[in-house]
């Protein structure tokens, strides 16, 4: 709760993002504050550790039309020096940030021409390139999923987000599948009430497995469908990898790994290492502060960085 205040207050937000402190957290969680910043660290994760990133523009929920002209402008030159860096043109997008509070049209709008701008940097370059629906509240779920499958309908690279701990995901996931969609299924960092949403760590955790049974499954193989499996969780990590062994995918290409930059970043290694397809969810811009509150609060002991951090500024 402390953390999620934190994580909202417009004062120490406007201090921290300003102040020493900052940085040392930052430098965890957000790939710096830049483009040029961002493809850098997008490109030193490939070059060492075989990882690839999902670049995400810092800044959500926003209600100003001057904010979503400067979300898709970042959106697009990402995508854009992407390209020109020969890596995967993955670009991570919540639709709040990109208009559907100020008007659901010119989200959809932005939503294409960001699609668009992948699909143009990606040409000729070798890899898996996206436009990545994030998930967010419940009350924008279904205009998510009907932007997914509309951008897809257009022949544009586009991948959505599901969350276990909603009920209807079941339904939604088994539509996606039928599509030959791409899908990354996180737990969901939202809350909603029992009528609609799971709502102990157990039930969500019960659901993604379900979930995880269902993205391996035969017929989600024969129709194409690409299953992305995005958590921190070792016990659905590994029950991932066996799902995929035992259903014959293939290993570090039918199938990834997603994590947050800055998380468990040994896993992450490892796991590349170890022959698996990873990708990192890698922020920037200077908007970073409830980002990595967030981050801070889902760890305990992340509160010791913090208060190092504070301590020393
Ligand atoms: C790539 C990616 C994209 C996401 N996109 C969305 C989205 O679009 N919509 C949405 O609702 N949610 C999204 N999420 C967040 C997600 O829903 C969960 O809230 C979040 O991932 C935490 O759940 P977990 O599965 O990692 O498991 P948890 O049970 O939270 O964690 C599993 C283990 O990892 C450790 N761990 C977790 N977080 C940290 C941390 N910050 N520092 C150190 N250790 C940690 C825990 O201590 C625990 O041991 C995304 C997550 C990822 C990884």
């Amino acid at each position: 709760m402390t953390m999620i205040k934190l994580a909202r207050s417009q004062r120490v937000k406007a201090w921290a993002q300003s102040s020493r402190a900052g940085t040392a957290l930052a430098t965890r969680y957000v790939a710096g504050s830049n483009v040029v910043e961002a493809v850098d660290c997008a490109t030193q994760l490939l070059r060492n550790s075989q990882i690839r990133a999902s670049l995400f523009y810092l800044g959500e929920y926003v209600d100003t039309s001057d904010l979503v002209a400067e979300n898709v402008a970042a959106k697009i030159a990402v995508a854009k020096a992407l390209g020109k860096a020969d890596l995967d043109v993955h670009v991570s997008v919540d639709p709040t940030q990109i208009g559907h509070q100020i008007d659901p049209a010119m989200a959809r709008q932005n939503a294409f021409r960001i699609a668009e701008a992948i699909a143009s940097a990606s040409l000729g370059h070798e890899g898996s390139h996206m436009l990545m629906l994030d998930m967010e509240d419940q009350g924008v779920t279904d205009a998510t999923l009907t932007l997914h499958n509309d951008i897809r309908a257009a022949g544009l690279p586009v991948a959505v987000t599901l969350q276990a701990y909603l009920k209807r995901t079941t339904n939604d996931m088994k539509e996606l599948i039928a599509l030959g969609a791409t899908v990354r299924l996180v737990k969901g960092a939202f809350a909603a009430g029992r009528d609609v949403a799971y709502t102990t760590r157990c039930e969500v955790k019960e659901n993604s497995r379900n979930l995880i049974d269902l993205m391996f499954s035969k017929e989600a193989k024969a129709a194409g469908f690409k299953p992305i499996i995005a958590t921190h969780d070792d016990e659905l990590r590994q029950y991932a990898s066996q799902r995929a062994k035992v259903q014959g995918w293939l290993k570090g290409a039918d199938y990834e790994f997603e994590m947050l930059l800055g998380v468990r970043s040994e896993l992450a290694a490892w796991q590349a290492s170890n022959g698996e397809r990873v990708r990192l969810y890698t922020p920037f811009g200077n908007d970073w502060w409830p980002h990595a509150m967030r981050r801070i609060g889902e760890n305990p002991a992340n509160g010791l960085l913090l208060a190092r951090s504070l301590v020393s500024s």
